[in-house]
């Protein structure tokens, strides 16, 4: 039986031992996936003992993503971003970074094509970063906006974008094509409203990465007649990706977005 996890501080509310156990069980494998509360200053230890102990692969979550580049050997994606969720044994410790490429490929599910599209991503933290490498390594035209202005023009800079703080969001969601909130806002009920509603448009894509609820912008977006789209497929695509990296195997993402759906609805 080969053994993954998660490590993450907390880890108690992560849906991935739901969705990697169901596309372990629908690939036939004889696998399983655990959650593992791992301090920052602990990781190092905790990333040799699992391949001491023959781990098929790991990923790693909240606060340990950036941490984790130093003690990996980390792919270009993941240098680039400076954090990773991914790691793999097989050769050495390998790190990835799949998170960029999970929320392209649930943009692409809906029909939406990145190439040379005009992509507001509010936000320039962890989630924020690896989207706009992703979308810009596949040709779109990205904007950021953050609450940090600073950190969406460092961010710009990197990618080859523009950046901007919240007060431009009114100018830039009307003009943006697809509009992605890359921040944490919307994850309570209660939170704030980043965008007002007025400025969404007809026919407009509005992501949002927050997968645990409806969330406002989401709602207001819908109103407007945009097309919206929570953050569940890209934790489902990030997942996926991880797994081909461990496995070689194509995952049955239909059993891992089951999966997490049912987790949420019993919370
Ligand atoms: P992070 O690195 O801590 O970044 C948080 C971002 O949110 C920053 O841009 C921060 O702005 C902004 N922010 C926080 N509170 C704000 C507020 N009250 N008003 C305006 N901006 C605010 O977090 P992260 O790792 O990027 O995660 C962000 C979200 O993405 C979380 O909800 C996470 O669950 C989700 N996520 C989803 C997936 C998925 O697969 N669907 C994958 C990864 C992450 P400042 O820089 O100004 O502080």
């Amino acid at each position: 039986m080969k053994v993954y996890g998660v490590f993450g501080d907390p880890i108690e509310h992560s849906l991935s031992p739901a969705m990697q156990n169901a596309a372990f069980e629908a690939l036939g494998l004889e696998a399983c996936y655990h959650a593992f509360r791992v301090k920052p200053s602990r990781l190092k230890e905790a990333i040799i003992g699992a391949k001491a102990m023959g781990f098929g692969g790991l990923n790693l979550t909240i606060p340990l993503k950036e941490t984790a580049l130093q003690m990996v050997q980390p792919d270009r994606t993941a240098k680039v971003i400076g954090a990773v969720n991914t790691i793999a044994f097989e050769d050495g410790i390998k790190g990835y970074n799949t998170d960029g490429i999970g929320a392209q490929k649930a943009l692409e599910r809906y029909g939406i094509q990145i190439r040379g599209k005009e992509v507001l991503i509010i936000g320039a933290g962890g989630a924020a970063k690896s989207i706009a490498y992703q979308l810009s390594q596949s040709e779109a035209r990205v904007s950021i906006a953050n609450r940090n202005p600073e950190k969406a023009k460092d961010l710009a800079r990197k990618v080859g974008g523009k950046g901007f703080g919240l007060q431009d969001l009114g100018t830039l969601v009307p003009k943006a094509e697809i509009v992605i909130n890359a921040t944490s806002v919307g994850m309570k009920e209660g939170d704030p409203r980043l965008v007002d509603k007025t400025f969404f448009r007809k026919k407009q894509v509005v992501f949002d990465v927050v997968y645990n609820r409806e969330t406002e912008l989401l709602k207001d977006a819908a109103f407007a007649g945009a097309k919206t789209l929570d953050g569940v497929m890209m934790l489902v695509y990030q997942g996926a990706y991880a797994l081909k990296i461990w496995t070689g195997l194509d995952a049955p993402v239909e059993a891992m977005e089951i999966a997490i759906r049912e987790e949420l609805s019993k919370r």
